[in-house]
């Protein structure tokens, strides 16, 4: 790595330096070429064959100078990560050398067995053919000894087995929803309507020699026991902290090979719980923030790596502190950079951006279900509702202003209210609505945050894709209604403010600005009627509700059957999830806590006989009171290993009914885990802490 090195160049100059990009493309290709190019990113028109040849070969003699020797299509299976097959460049002479070749055929399509990758069953395993497409409107870049392809994956009998391509259908159909109603606001230029993501990025950075230690941390990610430290994040003297040297030179390094990809690393700091750290980058179209997410998270590892460093994406590494999450930063914009959830100086009277509102208010409650869906995963489930996260219940946060407007409207009074509250603050700086709310929610999961809507629930280790395919969707559902409502409307004003009425009386249920982490709301929800899932086996059944699989059948993201097929790979996710926990934690018990425990027992033991025999007057109570809990502690944690391990054998988890498998693991497996990590934790303070055989709670959060 050329670390050291590249803060000496400069960061525009290193900014995108391995991105096959706009410059680079302007540069390298034909004018024509280039054109035709241009048009299939910016319009989505078809791309020819001799125009891709053009495209492959300069792509290859670019990435051939960076140093590549390889190409990969990079594509984004059902499973949430990234996955690549390196095919190298070269291609034999018939005087026995070899020179390299890429071809456009060659960057257009590739066929990855797609055996292995999960499928929810659309594809039998004996069909093996999968078939990957080039996603132009994503850079290729150079990242190893490889050119990277973005592309899309289906099979071969056409089903969607990937992320990407639904993405990119509710873009498209937001777009096209999203143009109808800018036309009946008389708007004739814009053509295309994107919406953009900005994702802050949560992580932990622990030391690797310890993570190495802890059989939890490798095969779960998380902590399945661990006694609390005797410090927290009480203090809250790490949020925002001064950042430690060898954080900082992970996050140093970070940046630069981050800025390398395109990518817009932007802000940096320390988070809650000690040790855990974010990175928020600047916002982008969605379908190049969700690849650049995919790839900050793989870079965040491997840095961390060279560092020494492990980076845990886990929503749950440690109990008793925060969990990490990713805010899913989301708003809608024309293709000329007008934002159309900005409401202006004088929201109250800008009508379109109140429309666009009431699409989202009456998207987010009409389907809660979803929203909470998209982020459902078993380690979600875990941070959801406990420490410093969002409740599982969704609700949205406007501030006090948007709401009084809106308020007004369902009435049918005129608003009144900014000048007041202006005049009450004091402030002579002409506060403008965003400035007004950035005193804003923190415990909302969908808060508006002046001109665009947090989306919090989301876990660190998922992808971006789905929340965005469903808020995409939604809203493109809801301005289909609202445009075939107001299509050749003769008194725009006046219908726009009647639609919002409604919207309201029917939807303001879904609109919270209290604390949304405290037990009032949880009830005041359940009042409200609101939707509370508290985990994904919950949750998951109703994707494939009636409503949902209408809406999505409808705005053609997804057939039927590849719903199911989505709906079967998450529950399946979740149960393998449950039984890897299961397993550690019962080998963990057996070949390293019950051996730890019983020879310390036996020590202690011993020291008591052997000091009754120097004479009984000699006192031991200490060390007896202790053999005796400790005793006892080793007989339940045996038990418990006995009894989970007879759980795990249970014909359930294994069911080809997933959601019975699914239910199973969560009413039988995960009190089981829990109550062993009570007994374990209780042991682990008993004990001796040069005789426990893990790294602490301690040494793992506060020795980076
Ligand atoms: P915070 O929420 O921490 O106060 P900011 O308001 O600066 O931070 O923004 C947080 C994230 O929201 C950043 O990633 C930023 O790029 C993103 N963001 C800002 N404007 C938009 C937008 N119009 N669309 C999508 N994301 C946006
Ligand atoms: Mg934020």
């Amino acid at each position: 790595m050329e670390t050291g090195t590249e803060t000496r160049r400069n960061v525009p100059q290193l900014f995108g330096s391995a991105v096959f990009n706009d410059d680079v493309m302007q540069e390298r290709l034909p004018k024509d070429v280039y054109k035709s190019l241009r048009k299939t990113i910016d319009e989505g028109k078809d791309l020819d064959l001799a125009v891709a040849n053009a495209v492959a070969n300069a792509m290859k003699d670019w990435a051939v100078e960076k140093g590549a020797t390889h190409y990969t299509h990079w594509f984004q299976p059902l499973n949430g990560i990234t996955a690549e097959k390196h095919d190298s460049f070269i291609s034999p002479t018939s005087d026995g050398r070899v020179i390299m070749q890429f071809s456009g055929k060659e960057l257009i399509k590739g066929e990855p067995d797609a055996s292995s990758f999960p499928s929810g069953g659309l594809r039998a395993t004996f069909e093996a053919r999968g078939y990957t497409a080039w996603d132009p409107t994503s850079y290729a870049f150079v990242k190893g000894d490889s050119l990277y392809i973005p592309t899309a994956f289906c099979s071969y009998s056409g089903e969607v087995l990937d992320k990407k391509t639904p993405l990119l259908r509710s873009m498209e159909d937001l777009s096209r929803q999203a143009v109808r109603i800018l036309r009946i606001f008389g708007d004739q230029k814009t053509k295309r309507v994107i919406t953009t993501v900005g994702p802050e990025q949560e992580y932990f950075l622990i030391d690797k020699a310890l993570y190495d230690q802890r059989p939890d941390l490798r095969f779960t990610g998380r902590t399945l026991l661990g006694a609390k430290a005797p410090k927290g994040q009480e203090m809250e003297d790490h949020y925002y902290g001064s950042i430690k040297p060898r954080v900082a030179a992970f996050m140093k390094e970070l940046d630069e090979e981050l800025w390398k990809l395109g990518i817009l690393a932007k802000t940096k700091h320390n988070e809650v719980a000690p040790a855990q750290h974010e990175l928020a980058p600047i916002f982008t179209t969605t379908n190049i923030a969700t690849d650049h997410n995919q790839l900050t998270m793989e870079v965040m590892k491997n840095v961390a790596a060279r560092h020494g460093l492990i980076c845990l994406l886990h929503e749950k590494p440690f109990e008793g502190v925060n969990g990490s999450g990713k805010h899913n930063n989301w708003s809608v914009s024309t293709d000329s950079g007008e934002n159309l959830l900005d409401p202006g100086k004088e929201p109250a009277k800008n009508t379109r951006f109140l429309l666009f509102l009431a699409a989202v208010i009456k998207g987010v409650d009409e389907y809660q279900d979803l929203l909470r869906i998209s982020v459902a995963s078993a380690g979600n489930d875990h941070r959801l509702g406990a420490n410093e996260a969002p409740p599982a219940i969704v609700s949205m946060f406007l501030g006090d202003e948007l709401t009084a407007i809106l308020e007004a409207i369902e009435a049918d009074v005129p608003y009144t209210g900014v000048e007041q509250k202006k005049l009450e603050t004091g402030v002579h700086v002409l506060p403008d609505l965003s400035m007004d709310t950035t005193d804003r929610n923190r415990t909302s999961p969908f808060a508006f945050t002046g001109n665009k809507f947090e989306f919090r629930m989301l876990g660190s280790a998922i992808s971006i894709a789905c929340p965005n395919i469903m808020l995409n969707t939604i809203a493109a559902e809801e301005l289909r209604q609202f445009a075939d409502e107001l299509e050749g409307s003769a008194h725009l004003e006046a219908d726009v403010r009647r639609l919002v009425r409604r919207v309201m009386q029917e939807h303001k249920r879904i609109i919270f600005n209290g604390d949304g982490y405290s037990q009032a709301w949880v009830e005041e929800a359940r009042r409200r009627g609101l939707l509370d899932l508290p985990t994904t086996v919950d949750c998951l059944p109703r994707y494939l509700d009636q409503k949902n699989i209408q809406l999505f059948v409808s705005h053609k993201i997804y057939t039927e059957a590849e719903m199911e097929a989505r709906y079967e790979t998450i529950m399946e996710e979740y149960v393998k999830t449950l039984n890897i926990e299961g397993l550690t934690l019962s080998s963990m018990l057996r070949q390293d806590i019950l051996p730890a425990v019983g020879a310390y027992t036996g020590e202690l033991a011993r020291n008591i006989s052997a000091k009754r025999a120097v004479s009984p007057q000699i006192p031991c109570a200490a060390q007896t009171a202790l053999l005796a809990r400790l005793s006892a502690l080793e007989d339940e944690l045996f038990a418990q290993a006995e009894d989970l391990d007879q759980a795990m054998a249970d014909p359930r988890v294994k069911s080809a009914n997933v959601l019975t498998a699914a239910t199973y693991c969560k009413e039988e497996l995960i009190p089981r885990l829990e109550a062993i990590r009570q007994a374990a934790d209780q042991a682990e303070l008993d004990m001796p802490s040069a005789r426990w055989p893990y790294p602490t709670y301690a040494q793992l959060m506060f020795q980076v």
